[in-house]
């Protein structure tokens, strides 16, 4: 049996079944009923809400052998051919594709006749806003002296385009996006039906990203059935929709929050090693603020279960509520730069550094006018302080982009005699390990294709020799709980894959100058260079709102 793309096997058949469109379906039913009808009526709403099924059942409802009812019977000559849209006395016109006067005219000259089988000649005209004005002027004559026997079924996602004399001669009504909760469990019920095992995060996810319309949702359900081998799986539809695992967002997040510098800095590397979408980190962060504020504004989630409801909750008590308005207007306020920087890397990298550089004081201090001016915390001399004038902070602010990396340890240079490491920075790191030395391989070392507890162990050794080769590291005593067997074999398996046939040797000793320290230096000379009053947001935020940024305390304690 060929596969039948879920949208069209569930296109609903009947006014109940559906979706979210309740006001305009009891307005419907009440008006066949009582047989009160008028004879055109538009739909509009944004795509995939339910426009040209709505009008499809109407003409069902209209035609049905069994008389005009709000409950069609789905079964009898007329209804089977409506479905299958074969019905003669149901014209249905795209009109994106017939644009011309010619064409309407052609298409209403047949108008006057009586409908052939049915009860009324329907004429279902689609994405209506396309017509041509003198397209719009033939429609209108039939509009203005209607035959008894026509209805006009008129759909459109552009009200705004249609003539005000078209306008004022249909009844109008308004479908509605459907809500995440209304996709996702249309969703799931579909899926019981079709008996797929799926988990309900990727129903979520999917919900979410179809952006309030069914069909979009159906067709990447589809797609995802298709792509899971017919399972739906989280991670399956991730991978499909090339969208970030929130548990990195969720991490970074943690990081930034706890001024983690060390840990934001790997996570940094580790997103572009990953080549993420870093528009998308940033839209994830926007939806993860959105979620935390939600908590502790109105003690409630929004139930789209895209991120976890403990982290949720973690953030709400540990990040203030300014605090958490301040990371969102520096996240929008990026994302809006972003879009017009010629490097997402680097404007990313900003977006984060300012969340790390800002931090906003409790409110209530006296003499602001209208809102309280926020000031400096009395742990102040932690991190970076900027005083900020709530009453504008939803100014936009116009910024030129930095040029600045946070990617520390790329930015340290090898020693005059060492042999270029990296020979391209797209293509895979190749390191010559013939004459290596351990300034080369601390600032190779972001490049290296090592992962987790392997990479981290591994930035606690230094190179200590490289004779006959053999690679001799020195590993930080204090390190040696990231020694196990599992990590130095999977360490190995990688250096033989890059030097072909080295071979390595570990020496526990208390002092060693590793890639970690090495790291822990660069990031501190780095962000003395990116302390606030740099950075061009800093300058227009003391410009705009007369905030003052408080030295001393940036990586210099
Ligand atoms: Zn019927």
């Amino acid at each position: 049996m060929t596969y039948q793309a879920l949208a069209r096997k569930y296109r609903p058949q009947n006014f109940q079944e559906i979706v979210g469109q309740e006001h305009v379906v009891q307005a419907l039913v009440n008006g066949l009923e009582n047989n009160r009808l008028h004879h055109a009526f538009l739909f509009t709403g944004t795509r995939g809400v339910g426009k040209t099924t709505l009008a499809r059942v109407l003409a069902k409802s209209l035609n049905c052998i069994d008389g005009i009812t709000g409950t069609p019977c789905g079964v009898c000559a007329h209804c089977e051919e409506i479905k299958s849209g074969e019905f003669i006395d149901l014209i249905e016109v795209d009109a994106a594709s017939r644009t011309g006067v010619d064409d309407t005219r052609a298409l209403l000259e047949n108008v006057h006749y009586a409908p052939s089988k049915g009860r009324y000649k329907i004429y279902l005209i689609d994405e209506v806003h396309m017509f041509s004005k003198s397209s719009f002027n033939a429609l209108l004559k039939t509009l203005e002296e209607p035959p008894e026997h026509v209805k006009f079924l008129l759909a459109t996602t552009e009200p705004d385009k249609l003539p005000i004399t078209v306008l004022s001669r249909c009844l109008q009504f308004n479908l509605k996006r459907l809500t995440q909760k209304q996709i996702a469990d249309h969703l799931v019920s579909l899926l019981e039906k079709e008996q797929v095992s799926f988990d309900e995060k990727a129903v979520s996810l999917i919900a979410r990203v179809a952006d309030g319309s069914m069909r979009d949702s159906l067709s990447l359900l589809d797609q995802s059935l298709a792509f899971g081998a017919g399972n739906v799986t989280y991670d399956e539809i991730r991978n499909m929709l090339g969208t970030v695992e929130h548990s990195h967002v969720t991490e970074l997040m943690k990081m930034v929050a706890a001024g983690d510098h060390d840990g934001v800095v790997e996570k940094l590397e580790w997103l572009h090693e990953m080549s993420i979408d870093h528009v998308q980190v940033l839209e994830e962060l926007c939806l993860l603020l959105h979620e935390v504020a939600l908590i502790q504004q109105f003690n409630r989630v929004t139930g789209s279960a895209a991120f976890d409801s403990a982290d949720l909750k973690y953030f709400a008590q540990q990040i203030s509520a300014e605090q958490v308005q301040m990371y969102y207007q520096l996240v929008m306020l990026s994302l809006d730069q972003m879009r017009m920087a010629p490097n997402k890397k680097i404007s990313f990298e900003m977006a984060i550094i300012r969340m790390l550089a800002f931090e906003i004081g409790p409110a209530g201090q006296p003499g602001s006018k209208k809102k309280p001016e926020l000031s400096a915390t009395e742990t102040s001399t932690q991190t970076a302080t900027v005083s900020v004038q709530a009453e504008s902070s939803t100014q936009s602010v116009a910024t030129n982009e930095s040029v600045h990396s946070v990617s520390s340890t790329n930015s340290s240079k090898p020693e005059s005699n060492a042999k270029p490491v990296i020979q391209a920075e797209q293509a895979r790191p190749v390191l010559d390990f013939d004459g290596l030395t351990h300034d080369v391989w601390t600032a190779a070392f972001p490049k290296l294709p090592l992962k987790g507890m392997t990479r981290e162990m591994a930035r606690h050794f230094e190179l200590l020799k490289n004779e006959a080769k053999t690679l001799t590291f020195a590993v930080d005593s204090q390190a040696q709980m990231y020694l196990s067997d599992k990590s130095k074999q999977v360490f190995e398996q990688i250096l033989q894959a890059e030097t072909q046939g080295y071979k390595v040797v570990y020496q526990l000793t208390d002092e060693v100058n590793s890639v970690a320290k090495a790291q822990a230096l660069a990031a501190q000379a780095q962000q003395k260079q990116l302390a606030p009053h740099k950075d061009p947001v800093v300058s227009e935020l003391q410009q705009q709102f007369g905030a003052t940024v408080i030295e001393n305390k940036f990586g210099t304690q």
